[in-house]
């Protein structure tokens, strides 16, 4: 006697919709066993397929009572069915439900995977079951491409890899043609002999001579349930295999269960890798699709949150005042030694070695100084006939007094400690006091001496200028617009004083300006030279004895005095220098050498990016100096217009990084849905929902990984190719940025993963 594996007692079902109920089954009872090969018919909407899905642990019922082996189901929960459709159910549809992208071999191979057997193995066993069917030959083609014949029996082959005593198929030949529905029948014969196979099929006749039971169903009822008489017509050898394996239906245990091992079997994550490997390999177009798809996401985000960290920082909406420090520049960062002494040489070198500093000077104070080199486009004269009314008749044309305007403003002092001998293309680096370094072209500049004009807007009194002759001695290699001075002249024009005092001319008992001393070198020994804005006529036209006495910074005379005599010369300088300053005095480099020390106590460093301010400032501190950045001492209030921009970016940005989730969670879902049947398949060939589940994650985070390297990557070479808007975004990028990114990111893809499963889990279990 043969032993039940299937019985079904009294089972109901029905549909219920909004409009209508179905009864499609009513009380059916049945029970199958070991070897039989069972046709279900009837007519169309009579309850076949759905008296084959409670079967088959695809669908539930209503009523009734279904027993497995003896032991009945219904204390079964999602997990038991999950088990029983995996353990004791292979399916075969009339869509054949393969996975279209998969090759023959690895649909088979997808079910020995969802048994638990390890890639590798599964891969070797499909082969054997792929020869059973007789697709030895296609195991490469993609399922998409085989023949509905051959699909048919793919689907079979998939059904016998699962090794499961029961098969189920809904009408297996509905699509094909009745020679292939032929063979396909028996092919399902061969294998009924050890196995219960179940089929449903509204053409009975075709199957007829193989079939041992034939169960007719009308409305939901059994109406015939009869057994084939003779079986001598249907154990008959096949008259024509020509389509079948050489060797039909070698016992599947014998197969299966010989290549078995004791490997252990997948995890759920190694399993749902393996099937996101797959697909990401067999769709190549669906994973270029949403790599691309999610590069988007990942680039405006990188944009979206660069912009955050730019505007975090309230300082850009600050109003510049130029008290202190003339020339705007945020990335300059004014450096003194903690111990209070000189800069040197030591000190500059070090400074340059510190992380993000691009530049340093050792003259801080003559960064602030603008200067005028370029006739015509920096500064031009205009001849006035003021000469006349001046109180010395001697001007710069035929008594015309000489009036500069300065059109540049944008041009600071910067001495040669900024650039080495390396970066000149022609000449050398200047030695004496009046020589520079600039760009050109070529070197015809070379060795030419031309008039620059200082300014120094925030000491020097407005109008008033100091002129020297400059002489070119080098020629950069790179383009610049900056002029690079000696440090003698910028320390010089910087004023440092020995010790934090001033010096004044006293004659005749009266105080004359406080002066600050520049070089001349047509002055020897105590002669000076005063600013034809200072002179007076009583000073003028000769040598005036008088004396120079020193004051504190408080305005109190220390009682040292200089010289008894100080000889003033005419204002006019004989060099055909210029001083136009009432400030600055003119003196001898011996007078100079004497009281004025040519050194600067604090230096400047120019950094990359505004951005690397706090990071340059503290390891500034460690390293023994003082630091401030030029820009935060000179930014007080608020500006209104540009808070209010910095809120709107900020805004836009939030704004823009959320529109981005809902584009990602609401789009990429709908594109996942196209490969909805997939799921199916593989829920119904036994796999679990939580692998079903993985699958997606691990098949998005890998694209969503790879979108956001190629950002990175991307972004890096933007910065490098020199745009702009990236460069200075990407300096405010820091580690915590670059993990907000890839945190959001992934953060989207969790997201959208898991509203595409719970949609999935709605659609697999309706
Ligand atoms: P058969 O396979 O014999 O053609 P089915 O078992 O598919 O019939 O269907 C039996 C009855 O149940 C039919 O009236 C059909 O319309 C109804 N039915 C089947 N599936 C559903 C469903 N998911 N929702 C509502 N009604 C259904
Ligand atoms: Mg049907």
């Amino acid at each position: 006697m043969k032993k039940v594996r299937i019985e079904l007692q009294g089972i109901s079902k029905s549909y219920y919709s909004e409009t209508a109920v179905t009864q499609a089954l009513r009380k059916v009872s049945l029970s199958f066993a070991m070897g039989e090969f069972v046709a279900i018919t009837g007519e169309s909407g009579s309850g076949k397929s759905t008296l084959l899905n409670i079967i088959g642990g695809m669908d539930s019922f209503d009523e009734g009572e279904m027993i497995v082996d003896g032991e009945p189901t219904f204390q079964y929960d999602d997990e038991d069915w999950e088990t029983y459709r995996r353990t004791k159910i292979g399916y075969v549809f009339q869509d054949y439900s393969l996975i279209g992208h998969y090759t023959a071999l690895d649909n088979v191979a997808s079910a020995l995977l969802i048994m638990g057997q390890d890639p590798e193995e599964a891969r070797k066993t499909a082969a054997d079951y792929l020869r059973q069917v007789g697709l030895e030959e296609y195991g490469a083609h993609r399922a998409s491409e085989l023949s509905s014949g051959q699909k048919q029996r793919l689907s079979i082959a998939r059904a016998l890899a699962k090794d499961t005593g029961i098969i189920v198929a809904d009408e297996p030949t509905g699509n094909l043609d009745s020679e292939t529905g032929q063979q396909i029948i028996r092919l399902l014969q061969e294998l009924s002999k050890n196995r219960l196979v179940i089929m449903v099929t509204h053409n009975y006749d075709q199957a007829e001579a193989y079939v041992t039971r034939k169960i007719r169903l009308h409305d939901g009822q059994i109406i015939s349930d009869v057994k084939a008489e003779d079986d001598g017509a249907v154990q008959e050898p096949a008259p024509d295999t020509s389509g079948l394996a050489e060797e039909p239906c070698a016992p599947a245990g014998d197969t299966a269960a010989g290549k078995k091992t004791v490997k252990k079997p997948l995890t759920s994550n190694q399993a749902a890798s393996i099937f996101a490997r797959w697909n990401q390999r067999t769709q190549k177009g669906r994973a270029i699709l949403f790599t691309s798809f999610l590069l988007v996401i990942a680039a405006a985000s990188f944009l979206f949150i660069g912009e955050l960290f730019v505007y975090r920082d309230d300082t850009t909406t600050k109003n510049y005042t130029q008290a202190g420090f003339y020339h705007e520049d945020n990335t300059r960062i004014v450096v003194k030694r903690q111990d209070g002494k000189d800069i040197t040489d030591e000190d500059v070198k070090k400074l340059s070695s510190v992380r993000y500093v691009e530049t340093v000077d050792s003259c801080d104070i003559a960064n602030d100084i603008n200067y005028y080199i370029e006739e015509g486009k920096d500064y031009e004269y205009a001849f006035g006939n003021e000469a006349k009314r001046s109180r010395y008749g001697k001007g710069a044309g035929e008594g015309e007094i000489k009036r500069v305007s300065f059109l540049n403003e944008k041009r600071f002092m910067m001495s040669t400690d900024a650039i080495s001998e390396a970066d000149l293309a022609y000449g050398r680096l200047p030695q004496a006091r009046n020589e520079i370094v600039l760009y050109a072209s070529d070197d015809s500049l070379l060795e030419k001496t031309m008039p620059c004009y200082f300014v120094f807007h925030n000491v020097w009194a407005e109008n008033h200028y100091y002129q020297t002759n400059v002489t070119v001695t080098g020629i950069l290699r790179e383009s610049s617009g900056q002029v690079y001075f000696s440090r003698e002249l910028c320390r010089m024009l910087s004023m440092n004083l020995t010790d934090n005092s001033v010096f004044r001319i006293v004659y005749d008992d009266r105080i004359r300006h406080e002066i600050t001393p520049v070089i001349s070198d047509s002055l020897t020994g105590n002669e000076v030279r005063l600013s034809s804005t200072m002179a007076e006529e009583y000073l003028l036209g000769g040598e005036f004895p008088c004396t120079m006495e020193e004051y504190d910074l408080a305005g109190k005379p220390t009682g040292k005095v200089v010289t008894d005599t100080v000889y003033i010369k005419d204002p006019h300088s004989a060099d055909g220098q210029h001083n136009s300053t009432p400030n600055l005095l003119e003196v001898s480099a011996e007078f100079y050498n004497q009281h004025y020390r040519l050194t600067s106590s604090q230096a400047s460093v120019y950094i990359s990016s505004y951005a690397k301010t706090d990071q340059v400032l503290k390891k500034l501190e460690r390293l023994g100096y003082e630091g401030m950045s030029s820009y935060r001492i000179s930014t007080i209030d608020y500006n209104e217009e540009r808070t209010t921009q910095r809120l709107t970016i900020i805004g836009i940005c939030a704004l823009g990084l959320v529109i981005l989730l809902l584009a990602e969670v609401l789009i990429l879902r709908s594109l996942m849905k196209i490969r909805i049947k997939d799921y199916f398949v593989m829920k119904f060939i036994g796999m679990k929902m939580q692998v079903i589940r993985r699958i997606s994650y691990f098949e998005m985070l890998a694209y969503t990984a790879v979108s956001i390297v190629i950002t990175i990557t991307l972004m890096w070479v933007l910065r490098l190719c020199g745009i702009p808007v990236i460069q200075e975004m990407m300096w405010y990028y820091e580690i915590s940025s670059y993990l907000l990114f890839i945190l959001y990111n992934i953060l989207l893809t969790l997201l959208t993963v898991f509203f595409f499963n719970r949609l999935l889990k709605g659609r697999l279990n309706a």
